[in-house]
């Protein structure tokens, strides 16, 4: 007992309805509490209860606690995954035994696209972990609320869908997206209109130059394969490449496929130009219809950096864009990151429904999760605040697992519409650290974001306000002695406690790299499995 509330030994999990379907989130609520330290020893027992209920609104779920037990009831698998969440994160153990949450709780979620964006490259957590590992992470992530997974097959890493990586990308991405819709999500796929593998020959390839056709500045990102559909047998060769990739993924149910203008791709050539409004048009609209060839998909049209390279592109777009056949169901679009930050009113376009693309991953340090976790939560509301009218949910940008805080505090928002970041992250460490020092590590956090920006020096990182790093380090090490052996192994701690410790390490020594903070980087990159990566997702070691 701790006060009145009882502690339980045992948890006995029944499924009524359908079992087939909820089969493996039983086996999730097993595993995710005895990776908190429950053992199930035979003793007092609580019996959980997961069962369809169409009466219960939408995607929500209700938890209604009984005797000895409690119900989660949803109409739908995204909704049983989201009550499960609501019972595990409430939950607490204690030593051994498990108290579970005792108030009955109703809830569905405002926003209707609660989803992520995997960005499956680089050699990334996502490209190179253990296949298993991402797994359990969409898992997690369904336990969230998250109700859609994107993620992108990134033609420019290979020579063409022969190519054996290329296939073993693919035979990745399946497991990961078959991940997401065991656990109830819809599945998406992102799709750069104009995208070349590795060897588009050069008279097909697009032109990226500034200082012709009204472009100011090159398209950020671009990889040099991608192809300009108004070259000869240009968009003949988009079409075939796309329908290759479509059908390596015959037999994925995908929602949604995004169809991208910029970052990567474009075209600034006379007859692309603005590529938003022309270029990227045409090649959309011949794209989505290969792509409906393959499967009874919808798609998200992504306004990503129009405006930033060329003035006038989302005037242009709104008056070329026809949507007669309804084949655009979304408009993405990320006003923070629009050089103009179009006006709430600009964004409706033909009254389709608006979905943000946030930022979480590489805000403030570079490279990306190099110096572990990286909690921005007043920069996530500010950008809520500007979108959250307009907004039907979205999907952050995320590079790995270092910003698992960030998709949390996001999770909140996209679910309750507003939430307050700082109770988000009390939440999070309650849930994963246990409720004794969670207030403790929340406060924690909510500095970490101040100390975050910093830029690369040869020998080490210079931090631009490292006046709390010594602070922060002392409080989380408090913490670390405090919480249970299991909290304290987990890679969330792990990754919170390495940040605090490279901070006091580079600030206290004048941002030099010494052994530990080497130590600290290594351990890093074996929890990102980031052995192979890109150096802007791989933490700084050499
Ligand atoms: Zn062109």
């Amino acid at each position: 007992m701790v006060g009145d509330e009882i502690m339980y030994e045992t948890l006995n999990i029944a499924v009524a309805g359908d079992a087939r379907q909820c089969a493996r989130l039983a086996e999730l609520i097993c595993e995710w509490l005895a990776e908190k330290g429950f053992e199930n020893s035979g003793g007092d027992s609580y019996k959980l209860t997961l069962k369809f209920d169409p009466s219960v609104d939408r995607e929500g779920y209700v938890f209604a606690p009984s005797e000895r037990g409690g119900q989660i009831s949803a109409s739908c698998l995204s909704g049983l995954y989201a009550g499960a969440g609501h019972f595990l994160l409430g939950s607490r153990i204690y030593g051994k035994k498990l108290r579970p949450p005792e108030k009955h709780m109703e809830s569905a979620p405002k926003k209707s696209v609660r989803g992520i964006y995997f960005a499956t490259h680089f050699h990334n957590f996502y490209h190179d972990a253990p296949v298993c590992r991402v797994k359990r992470y969409v898992e997690e992530l369904s336990l969230w609320g998250y109700n859609m997974l994107t993620v992108w097959f990134d033609m420019h890493h290979y020579t063409g869908m022969d190519d054996p990586e290329a296939k073993e990308m693919v035979s990745r991405l399946r497991l990961i997206l078959e991940a997401a819709r065991v656990s109830g999500m819809k599945l998406c796929l992102g799709v750069l209109a104009n995208e070349g593998f590795s060897g588009t020959p050069d008279e097909l390839k697009a032109d990226w130059r500034a200082g012709q056709n009204g472009y100011h500045a090159e398209p950020m990102g671009h990889y040099h394969v991608e192809i300009c559909p108004n070259s000869p047998g240009g968009m003949e060769q988009i079409i075939k490449n796309r329908e290759e990739v479509c059908e390596a993924f015959r037999g994925v149910d995908f929602e949604y496929i995004w169809l991208w203008p910029y970052d990567q791709g474009g075209c600034t050539c006379e007859k692309c130009s603005p590529w938003g409004a022309r270029g990227f048009l045409k090649t959309s609209r011949l794209v989505a219809d290969a792509c409906r060839k393959y499967s009874s998909c919808k798609f998200i049209m992504s306004l990503w950096y129009f405006d930033n390279f060329i003035k006038g592109e989302t005037e242009a777009f709104k008056k070329a864009f026809a949507n007669d056949d309804g084949y655009v169901s979304y408009i993405l679009c990320e006003p923070h990151h629009q050089s103009g930050e179009l006006p709430a009113h600009d964004r409706e376009i033909c009254g389709l429904g608006i979905v943000g693309f946030p930022e979480i991953s590489m805000y403030g340090a570079s490279p990306w999760g190099g110096f572990g976790a990286n909690p921005i939560p007043q920069r996530i509301r500010h950008i809520w605040d500007i979108e959250k009218a307009e907004m039907q949910g979205g999907f952050p940008y995320s590079e790995g697992i270092y910003e698992d805080i960030n998709k949390y505090i996001i999770s909140r928002l996209y679910w309750h519409g507003d939430y307050d970041a700082n109770a988000a992250m009390e939440e999070y460490a309650g849930a994963y650290f246990g409720g004794g020092c969670a207030g403790e590590i929340a406060a924690a956090l909510a500095e970490m974001e101040k100390t975050l920006p910093r830029q690369m020096t040869p020998d080490g990182a210079a931090l631009q306000n490292p006046a709390f790093c010594r602070e922060i380090y002392s409080r989380i090490a408090k913490c670390d002695s405090a919480i249970s052996p299991a909290a304290r192994a987990s890679w969330r701690w792990r990754i919170i406690y390495l940040r605090a410790l490279i901070d006091n390490e580079l600030s206290s020594n004048n941002f030099a790299k010494r052994q530990i903070c080497k130590e600290a980087y290594s351990e890093l990159i074996g929890i990102y499995h980031a052995q192979n990566a890109d150096p802007w997702v791989r933490p700084p070691l050499q």
